[in-house]
């Protein structure tokens, strides 16, 4: 042979009697098939075997095998982002002349989506008091065909009753989806409550290392399992088998990762409740937190995730503040190793419930530096506090009315 050919046929080296503890990273958009029949047969190959890299590697397929052992669940899906899971939960499960339930307190990209994309395919969608529990039997009108989840709410921290929102649903034989993303399946198994869908944003805790972008879908059986493999196949949804790899890296120190994460967290939202500037702390591991009661019964611990409300004359100070942090960086994201603090000039939107809070607020994602520094650090970018505080609000007790 010549050597171009020779250059293209040599085969690999037999990797018998290499036995690495690592889940190799097999890179293809070609699959080969040794026969006709078998390439014939491709498309059933995508839901269990393999037919074409987009539907799934080794590499995927091994991410996806964790996921599903850790929620409890028949299988997985890995799908290219956090929210291209929210996505494709919601169109494999309901369709034109449908009705899609989702929590007030949502992850923020989703109210746009419901809005402004799933209402142009006729799909329509009611945001609700995510404090709602049995409740939400009221809002289950006949043509509502999934109700979201998502505990504890981006930024406001709200734990939802999700057994007695199941319960309600599932008595009318409406599907439940959970983002479950704060809590990753270590804290909280949304399958075990019941739920349909458990949706978690790899991107965060899971992936731990903010530089990888992906979401899994977890599910109880095949035939809900088989709906998503198609609805991402219609979707043209692929993962990169190297970030799978940085995903199964991360997992593996996922729960000394939560733990550090939770015990630093709780210490700092335990001292950001007693400051001056501070209106309230959303943590659900703290008592006063919404919900405090179903994260307490159904969850198995918090993580390093928190929000802090502030009082509302700390707004024209409180960019100065949080530029003046030296361990925290600004940025949106979070589950990482490094601590982040996220900015919100006012609480975001909602359309079903008031927060009775219109003061800004900041969420902080604690990462694995010592909590000594971390609330070192708060303590000296907050302190631009000090002296612009009202004076007549000096002693006042808080929640009276009257002056
Ligand atoms: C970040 C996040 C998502 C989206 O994940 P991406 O991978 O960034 O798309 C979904 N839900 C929640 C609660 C999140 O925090």
């Amino acid at each position: 042979m010549h050597d171009e050919t020779l250059n293209l046929k040599a085969a690999g080296a037999d990797p018998t009697g290499f036995d690495s503890l690592v889940i190799p990273v097999h890179r293809a958009s070609t699959v080969v098939f040794p026969t006709v029949a078998a390439y014939q047969g491709r498309r059933e190959a995508i839901y269990d075997g393999f037919s074409y890299g987009l539907y799934g590697t080794p590499t995927s397929r091994a991410l996806e095998i964790r996921i599903a052992l850790l929620d409890g669940a028949e299988r997985a899906i890995v799908v290219p982002s956090g929210f291209a899971a929210i996505v494709l939960t919601t169109l494999a499960s309901v369709a034109n002349g449908q009705r899609v339930l989702f929590p007030d307190n949502a992850y923020d990209p989703v109210r746009p989506f419901a809005t402004q994309f799933l209402a142009r395919l006729g799909i329509r969608s009611t945001f609700y008091d995510p404090l709602i529990g049995a409740g939400v039997a009221a809002l289950l009108s006949d043509d509502v065909g999934l109700v979201w989840v998502e505990s504890p709410g981006s930024v406001t921290m709200e734990v939802q009753d999700i057994p007695a929102i199941v319960e309600a649903a599932h008595a009318k034989g409406i599907l439940v989806a959970a983002d479950n993303t704060w809590a990753t399946p270590l804290r909280f198994k949304p399958l075990a409550r019941g739920v349909d869908f458990s949706v978690c944003a790899l991107s965060k805790h899971l992936s731990g290392h903010s530089d990888v972008v992906m979401g899994a879908v977890s599910v109880g059986d095949q035939a809900l399992y088989r709906r998503l493999k198609d609805f991402s196949r219609f979707l043209g949804y692929g993962v990169s088998p190297d970030d799978c790899s940085l995903v199964l890296r991360g997992l593996d120190t996922l729960p000394v990762r939560l733990n550090q994460g939770e015990t630093n967290a709780l210490k700092l939202a335990v001292w950001l409740q007693r400051q001056s500037y501070v209106r309230e702390v959303r943590h659900p591991a703290l008592d006063s937190n919404p919900g405090h009661e179903h994260w307490r019964r159904d969850f198995s611990g918090s993580t390093g995730v928190f929000s802090v409300l502030f009082e509302d004359w700390t707004r024209t100070r409180l960019a100065e503040a949080v530029e003046g942090l030296e361990l925290f960086a600004i940025g949106a994201s979070w589950g990482g190793t490094h601590s982040l603090v996220a900015i919100f000039d006012r609480p975001p939107l909602r359309s079903a419930t008031d927060l009775g809070h219109d003061g800004p607020m900041i969420r902080l994602s604690i990462g694995l530096e010592h909590v000594e520094d971390l609330q070192a650090d708060l303590a000296q970018g907050f302190a631009v506090f000090e002296g612009s505080q009202p004076a007549h609000t000096f002693g006042a007790p808080r929640a009276s009315g009257q002056e």
